[in-house]
């Protein structure tokens, strides 16, 4: 059986949110067990973190720690899985610089990801180079622990193209020595960019819209009770609209039928519940309190296992280095025959040493 390797990460520009939960995290901690993985990486993104906060390294200093608390906590098994620093492994860099060769500017400027976060932080007229280039560097994120398999939501859909087209396009230039990676999207639609508290498009550290893994009960019944839902649902009697009603959303993605039976029995299940909503007579509130309740369910064991690393602080530093060592090791040897491939290998290669003496003593 062909060798599975699963390859994510996330960058450290705050903590870790419901949107990354649905999106990514829960996925790994369930694969994390199934042992057709032959290895697992976590990275946590600095580097390219670094490319929109070149001003702010403190930042990244402090949320390298709060991720990897998010990830111990969302329960994500350091025995299982390497969970690695990406500016601690400079063969990333490496393969990104070559990788650039392979890839164009047009390219990388028809990116919708790209294009939106962009505008998203009032880059167009002076976008940072390095942030420009960050897709290339995604690639080598990806590529130099031959990963095959990456878990992460629809925005990141692009980039894993840019990196098959990448890794085609040097197998074909040098020979076959990387391989190509798939896209594994949540299957539940609401899933795959959950929008923010606020019913923008995606739930994202940057816009301040964000149900935190961290955050406290009173916290989270504070947010869903300003949740965004249907501003032409003004009275009870009124009909409601499911369309961009972050409330509805959010039970899309959460919501079971077992809920139903332990919060709300006077629903079976979704259908119903929506059915009532858009004939009118059900409440914004009521809809909001079911969710609380779900929400909480599904985060207190998470802020539970949060509170006993935050104990072990020492513990979670070396499950940070020995995954790092872990994600060298591996990076090294991808570097070696990368470099072999591309016959920029002079130093190791006896062969070329010896031909060229041997040119040279003939003119003698
Ligand atoms: P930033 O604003 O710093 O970019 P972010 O909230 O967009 O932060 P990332 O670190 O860029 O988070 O994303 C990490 C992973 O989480 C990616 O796999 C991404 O697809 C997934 N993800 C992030 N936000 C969401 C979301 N709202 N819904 C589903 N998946 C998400
Ligand atoms: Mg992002």
């Amino acid at each position: 059986m062909a060798k599975k390797v699963m390859l994510t990460g996330d960058r450290p520009t705050g903590r870790l949110h419901i949107g990354h939960y649905v999106g990514s995290l829960r996925r790994r901690v369930e694969l994390q067990s199934d042992p057709s993985y032959d290895r697992i990486f976590i990275m946590i993104a600095d580097a390219q973190a670094l490319t929109d906060n070149a001003d702010n390294p403190d930042k990244l200093r402090e949320n390298v720690l709060e991720v990897t608390l998010d990830y111990l906590a969302a329960g994500i098994d350091p025995d299982k899985v390497n969970i690695f620093i990406q500016s601690a492994v400079p063969e990333l860099t490496e393969l990104a610089f070559y990788f650039m060769n392979l890839t164009t500017v047009s390219r990388v400027q028809r990116n919708p990801t790209v294009k939106t976060e962009i505008q998203m932080r009032n880059f167009e007229a002076n976008i940072p180079l390095g942030f420009f280039c960050y897709p290339v560097s995604q690639a080598a994120d990806i590529t130099l622990f031959h990963g095959t398999v990456v878990p992460v939501g629809e925005d990141q859909k692009p980039m894993i193209e840019l990196t098959n087209e990448i890794v085609r396009r040097f197998n074909a230039t040098y020979g076959e020595v990387l391989n190509e990676a798939s896209i594994l999207l949540p299957d539940n639609k609401a899933c795959m960019r959950l929008p923010g508290t606020d019913g923008k498009a995606k739930m994202s550290k940057s816009l301040g819209n964000c149900i935190y893994l961290s955050d406290t009960q009173e916290e989270v019944e504070k947010k869903i009770k300003s949740m965004y839902t249907d501003p032409t649902h003004l009275r009870v009697s009124d009909p409601g609209h499911l369309e961009a009603n972050a409330v509805f959303t959010y039970l899309d993605a959460f919501c079971q039928d077992e809920h139903f039976a332990k919060y709300w029995p006077e629903y079976k299940n979704l259908d119903e519940l929506k059915e009532h909503y858009t004939r009118g007579g059900l409440g914004d509130m009521k809809c909001k309190m079911f969710l609380n309740k779900i929400m909480q369910e599904m985060l207190e064991p998470i802020r539970e296992r949060r509170k006993y690393w935050e104990q072990h602080i020492p513990e979670v530093y070396q499950i940070l280095e020995r995954g790092t060592a872990a994600a060298r090791e591996v990076g090294q040897q991808t570097i070696r025959e990368v470099r072999e491939a591309m016959r920029i290998n002079y130093l190791e290669d006896q062969q070329l040493q010896q031909s060229q003496s041997q040119k040279y003593s003939q003119t003698l």
